[in-house]
């Protein structure tokens, strides 16, 4: 038996740069996804030209105190006209030269990467491409429309891997046609690929998008954010033993977003609910593998500020594990340990 368990339980997000978004909301994506509201989540609803997205970008990235990172979000990078993206990747280079940028990303789907696309990436400044995988479900990516099969989402995985360049996967838990299981499984087949990072967007239902018509139908009905908060506690447990950063757990607060979100898990802290229920999953595994009832929890410090959940709904759960407020402390390192 057992005297302590030590496990890992996430870390505190530190960026080792600040990164600068340049939201391009639909420009190279081949069709709108049904459930996508690039242009209300990103912020970026009016349609700018690239000239004037690129100069504005400039401008926040002279304005930071320290190099930045830089990264290109909202649309299919590289399946964007070659003019514009020959236009963000001078830029990249030119800043990255002048020492104001010190990493890039960008975010593009895993069918469209053919040809030269990846090299050009490498060659143009850009560290790491976020795949927007969303499932490696093949049925649920055809109920939601996606285009591609299980096969493209792995081959587009391993074609960024071999490129040299990072791999950031992007899941869709709740989309149609994916529930609780094949989205952990997902996880676990995301996990197997190594990836650099991970996030986790749980669907939500903005109003304008054929999601929303199939909604009114009762076609598709969206996770509940009881579920949701479950599943992905789950989910993000798993990632945690694996050692890969989940950098999101939820779409960024935006007023235009949250405006037009007609249904959904949507909670303005389902991050800190979810990271809770990873916390106490976590817990809860390691004391059943204890084999005794435990005496001591030391956590990380930055749990102090999740632990208990919404209103401190979870303080029951930790109770019952004979783990109250006196048993519970904090340290600076970054496992968790019970004894
Ligand atoms: S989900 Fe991605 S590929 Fe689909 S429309 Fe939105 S940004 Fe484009």
């Amino acid at each position: 038996m057992a005297d302590s368990i030590s496990f890992p339980v996430g870390a505190r997000s530190r960026q080792a740069a600040r990164i600068v978004p340049v939201f391009l909301p639909f420009r190279g994506c081949p069709c709108r996804c049904v459930y996508c509201a690039q242009d209300k989540q990103t912020g970026a609803e009016g349609a700018r030209g690239i000239t004037r997205t690129l100069r504005g970008a400039a401008a926040a990235v002279e304005s930071q105190p320290h190099p930045c990172e830089l990264a290109f979000y909202g649309g299919t990078f590289t399946a964007m006209p070659g003019n514009d993206r020959r236009a963000c990747l001078d830029l990249l280079l030119s800043l990255r030269e002048k020492g104001l940028v010190s990493a890039a990303r960008c975010s593009t789907r895993p069918d469209a990467l053919g040809g030269s696309a990846l090299s050009e990436l490498r060659s143009g400044g850009i560290d790491l491409v976020e795949l927007g995988i969303q499932s490696f479900s093949s049925a649920a990516l055809s109920a939601s429309r996606r285009g591609y099969d299980r096969r493209t989402a792995l081959e587009g995985c391993r074609a960024v891997q071999e490129s040299g360049l990072g791999l950031g996967i992007q899941l869709l838990p709740g989309m149609p046609g994916c529930g609780p299981e094949i989205f952990l499984e997902d996880v676990r087949t995301a996990l197997a690929l190594h990836p650099d990072c991970m996030r986790f967007y749980p669907c939500l239902v903005p109003e304008g998008t054929v999601l929303a018509g199939w909604l009114a139908e009762g076609i598709y009905a969206p996770w509940s954010l009881e579920e949701t908060v479950s599943v992905l506690g789950r989910a993000l447990d798993l990632a945690w033993q694996a050692g890969v950063p989940v950098i999101r757990l939820s779409v960024a607060p935006e007023s235009a977003f949250d405006a037009a979100v007609l249904a959904g898990p949507r909670h303005p802290a389902l991050g800190a609910l979810i990271q809770a229920e990873a916390l106490l999953q976590a817990v809860e595994r390691a004391a059943a593998s204890l084999g005794r009832p435990p005496r001591q929890i030391i956590l990380p410090r930055f749990c102090q500020g999740f632990l208990y959940g919404d209103h401190g709904v979870l303080r029951t759960r930790w109770g019952s594990l004979g783990l109250g407020p006196g048993r519970i402390s904090y340290h600076d390192g970054g496992m968790a340990v019970l004894s």
